[in-house]
C-alpha cells in the first residue's frame, strides 16, 4: 500500500505539470458528458421512472444547449442510447478526448421519502458516512464489469481505507473541479426549486479514473415524489440543463479570461416547452375540477340512496311493530303476569315459543326481551297458571308484578291494592 501511494503521489505531480501546461492555452473547447448507469444497469428506481433515462434525457438536453450557444465547444457523450457502458470505459473516453471537464449525470435515491435537493461530487475523501453510501451506490454498477478489481486497482467500496487511498488521486484536479461544482449548485438555487445540499467529496470510481476536471451531479431524488415528477417534465429537465449549461459557461469564461454573461434562463428553455407545460398545467387543472364535480354528484347520489334506505328501513319498522306483540294500555290496576323466557330479539307472535301461551306481553329490561303470559288482578291465580306452565316445561317461570307496566314487589303490589281498594 505504501509503495503504491509514493507512486500515486509522484504520478499526481507529474500530472499536474501537465494540466499546468494544458491551462495556459486557455482554451475550454471539449466536454465529455456522462449520462448515468443505461441498458440493464437502469440505477435508483422511482415510483414511475427509472434513473438511467432521466440522467440521458437531460444530459442530451445540456448536450443541445452547448451545441447551440457554445458551438465552439465539442459535445462528446459516453452514451446516447439505453445501453450500459463500463465506468471504467467512460472515463477512458474522457482521458483519450484529453477533454476539458468530465461531467456525470444522475439521481440521487433515499429510503427516506422526504430526502430531496441537488448536490455535485468531486474525487475526494467523503467527510461523512452519508457521502460513502452515494459513492457506494453509484459504484455499485463495477462489481458486474469484467476484471473490475485490475481496472480499479483494487478498490473497495466498502474499505475505509480504499476509500482514504483514492480519495487522493485527483487532487491535482480538485480546484477546478471544486469550482465548476460550486457555479452549478448555484445555479440550481437560481433556477429552480430544488434544495442546494451542497459541494461534497466522495470517491466515485468514474471520476477517480478521469484524468481531467470532473464532477458528477446528482440532479434531483428520484425516490422522493414531487422531485420525481420534476425530473420527468420537459421543463424540469431544460431547467437543471440551463443549470448546468450557464456553469459551464461561466466556468469556461474564466478560463478563457472572458467576462461574458452567459444567456438567461428564459433564452435558454426553448418557447414550445414552457407553452406545453403550461397547457399541461391548465389540463390537469381542468382535470381536477372534473374530477371534483364528479365526486360531488357521486356523493349527492350517495346521500339520496342513504335517505331512500333510512325511510325505507323506518317504514319496515313500523309494519314490524305493528304486526308484533302489542304492548298494554296503562291503568291503575295492579297486573300479575308469569314470566316464562327471556330473549335478545323481539319475538313476533307468530314464533312457535308463544303458541302455547295465553295473554303473551312483553317488556325489555337490560337490553334483553322479557316474555310473560296471562294476566290476573291477583298473585294466587297468576301462581296457579304459573304451575300450569311449569307442567308444559316452562321449568323456570315464576310471577311478576306490574304496575303502569313497570315490574314493582309484591310488597308494593299490596300497598297499591290497599290504596285502590279505598
Ligand atoms: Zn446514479
Amino acid at each position: 500500500m505504501k509503495k503504491l501511494l509514493i507512486l500515486l503521489l509522484l504520478s499526481i505531480n507529474t500530472l499536474s505539470y501537465t494540466i499546468a501546461q494544458e491551462t495556459s492555452s486557455s482554451r475550454f473547447s471539449k466536454i465529455v458528458i456522462d449520462p448515468g448507469h443505461g441498458g440493464d444497469k437502469p440505477g435508483a428506481k422511482g415510483k414511475r421512472s427509472l434513473e438511467k433515462h432521466i440522467n440521458l434525457a437531460v444530459s442530451l438536453k445540456l448536450g443541445e444547449l452547448i451545441n447551440n450557444y457554445l458551438p465552439d465547444v465539442k459535445v462528446i457523450y459516453t452514451r446516447t442510447k439505453d445501453v450500459d457502458v463500463d465506468l471504467i470505459n467512460r472515463s477512458r473516453l474522457a482521458n483519450r478526448e484529453k477533454a476539458d471537464l468530465f461531467i456525470s449525470i444522475h439521481c440521487n435515491a433515499a429510503p427516506n421519502r422526504t430526502a430531496c435537493g441537488t448536490e455535485t461530487f468531486v474525487m475526494g475523501l467523503a467527510k461523512s458516512q452519508a457521502n460513502i453510501e452515494a459513492a457506494k451506490k453509484e459504484n455499485a454498477d463495477i462489481l458486474t464489469e469484467a476484471n473490475y478489481a485490475e481496472n480499479y486497482d483494487g478498490f473497495d467500496p466498502n474499505s475505509p481505507e480504499s476509500n482514504i487511498f483514492f480519495a487522493l488521486y485527483q487532487n491535482a484536479y480538485l480546484e477546478q473541479s471544486l469550482s465548476l461544482a460550486d457555479k452549478i449548485q448555484k445555479h440550481y438555487t437560481a433556477n429552480t426549486k430544488l434544495y442546494d445540499r451542497g459541494v461534497k467529496q466522495a470517491p466515485y470510481l468514474v471520476l477517480y479514473k478521469t484524468s481531467v476536471p470532473a464532477v458528477l451531479t446528482e440532479i434531483g431524488f428520484i425516490s422522493n415524489e414531487r422531485e420525481e415528477k420534476y425530473l420527468n417534465t420537459e421543463k424540469g429537465q431544460y431547467e437543471i440543463a440551463a443549470s448546468i449549461f450557464q456553469a459551464i459557461f461561466n466556468y469556461k469564461n474564466r478560463i478563457e479570461g472572458k467576462k461574458i454573461a452567459p444567456p438567461s434562463i428564459s433564452e435558454l428553455i426553448p418557447h414550445r416547452v414552457i407553452k406545453e407545460e403550461e397547457e399541461r398545467i391548465k389540463r390537469e387543472e381542468e382535470e381536477r375540477k372534473i374530477r371534483e364535480e364528479q365526486d360531488r354528484i357521486a356523493l349527492e347520489k350517495q346521500k339520496e340512496i342513504d335517505a331512500q334506505q333510512k325511510e325505507k328501513e323506518a317504514r319496515e319498522k313500523e309494519a314490524n311493530e305493528k304486526d308484533s306483540i302489542a304492548t298494554e294500555e296503562e291503568t291503575n290496576d295492579v297486573v300479575y303476569r308469569v314470566q316464562v323466557f327471556v330473549d335478545k330479539a323481539k319475538l313476533s307472535k307468530e314464533d312457535s315459543r308463544l303458541k302455547d301461551l295465553e295473554e303473551v306481553w312483553m317488556y325489555k329490561d337490560n337490553k334483553m326481551w322479557k316474555y310473560t303470559a296471562g294476566n290476573f288482578n291477583n298473585f294466587n291465580q297468576a301462581n296457579e297458571y304459573r304451575r300450569t306452565l311449569k307442567d308444559k316445561g316452562y321449568k323456570d317461570a315464576f310471577v311478576v308484578i306490574f304496575h303502569k307496566n313497570k315490574r314493582i314487589s309484591l310488597e308494593r303490589a299490596k300497598e297499591l291494592e290497599k290504596e285502590n281498594n279505598k
